[in-house]
């Protein structure tokens, strides 16, 4: 048997902290556990937030944490190509659609709609729903815009692609936590069957009027490339897993075992951001921090 392939996939846009530190350790402590590689993959897609500086000093705090990740990382700004491969075919399967609306556009029509006393759908995120150009601009815009260079942004064609990959799309979702000395829990290995419903996301993003790709197609096509079976992320991104299920039917790459773990929350209950410098692993070091220190701040030990 192939030995599991586990992934920590950091965006290089702000410091890692404690959300990720859990994140890593989880997935380095399951690979080990289980005969497994682990693997990093740095997700720089966003090219004017990612910079090779934040990207270093995050390889900084895996070293800090003692993480032993197999090198050379896997960047995704060196794999556009792959990215605009998967986009072409999906279009020429009539499946993705050119978006030109603004965000200021999208912000408008569905204040209007409320206004109106219609109140707009939202993804599981909290943004609204994307609504389609013609709703949205005149005719002649349309026309325009499409005969112009405006930029924008490929969007899946949510209906279409739903009717195109079947309605039994599901996930199996893994018992989640590993014991906190590092193994395994008993039911490692009995899955939990989810009915996945991407419909809720709308029209989701695959590239950006800014960035060839987008965060859903990178990701499904890295994990197959980088050979994943286990994907073990943050709870906050449970419900995306729908959007790469389809994404994953659609585009014929294999199902990895997925296993949502639990957030970190910060003092208010919210979810950590990379902006806030108090949970940040660098400044915890510099107030003296320890790895065991962290260890028991995060539920490990
Ligand atoms: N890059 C994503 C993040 O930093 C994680 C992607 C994933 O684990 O699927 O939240």
């Amino acid at each position: 048997m192939t030995p599991p392939v586990f992934r920590f996939a950091p965006s290089p846009n702000g410091h890692l902290h404690l959300g990720h530190a859990l994140s890593a350790l989880l997935n380095a402590r399951a690979a080990r556990a289980t005969g497994g590689r682990f693997l990093v993959r740095i997700e720089d897609i966003d090219q004017t937030r990612c910079t090779p500086q934040l990207e270093a000093e995050m390889l900084e705090d895996l070293d800090w944490l003692g993480l032993p990740y197999e090198r050379p990382v896997f960047r995704q700004s060196e794999h556009f190509a792959d990215y605009a491969d998967a986009l072409a075919s999906l279009e020429a399967r009539g499946l993705v659609y050119r978006g030109y609306l603004t965000r200021a556009e999208i912000k408008r029509h569905v204040a209007a709609e409320e206004q109106a006393g219609r109140s707009w759908p939202r993804d599981p995120d909290g943004a609204p729903l994307y609504p389609r150009d013609r709703d949205v601009l005149p005719p002649e815009e349309l026309v325009d815009r499409a005969a112009s260079q405006a930029p924008y942004a490929v969007r899946l064609d949510m209906a279409k692609a739903l009717a195109v990959a079947g309605k039994d799309l599901i996930w199996r979702e893994y018992p989640s936590e590993l014991a906190a000395d590092g193994g395994l829990t008993a039911n490692w290995d009995e899955p939990e069957i989810i009915s996945a419903d991407p419909a809720a996301w709308g029209d989701v993003v695959l590239a950006r009027k800014d960035t060839p790709t987008s965060y859903h197609l990178s990701v499904v096509i890295d994990d197959e490339r980088q050979g994943i079976t286990d994907v073990l992320r943050g709870r906050d991104l449970y419900a995306a897993t729908s959007v790469h299920r389809l994404l994953q039917r659609l585009l014929e790459l294999p199902e990895p075992k997925y296993r949502h773990h639990r957030l970190i929350l910060g003092e208010d209950g919210r979810k950590l951001s990379k902006s806030g410098k108090d949970t940040s692993l660098r400044e915890l070091r510099e107030r003296g921090w320890t790895v065991p220190s962290l260890l028991t701040a995060i539920g490990l030990s």
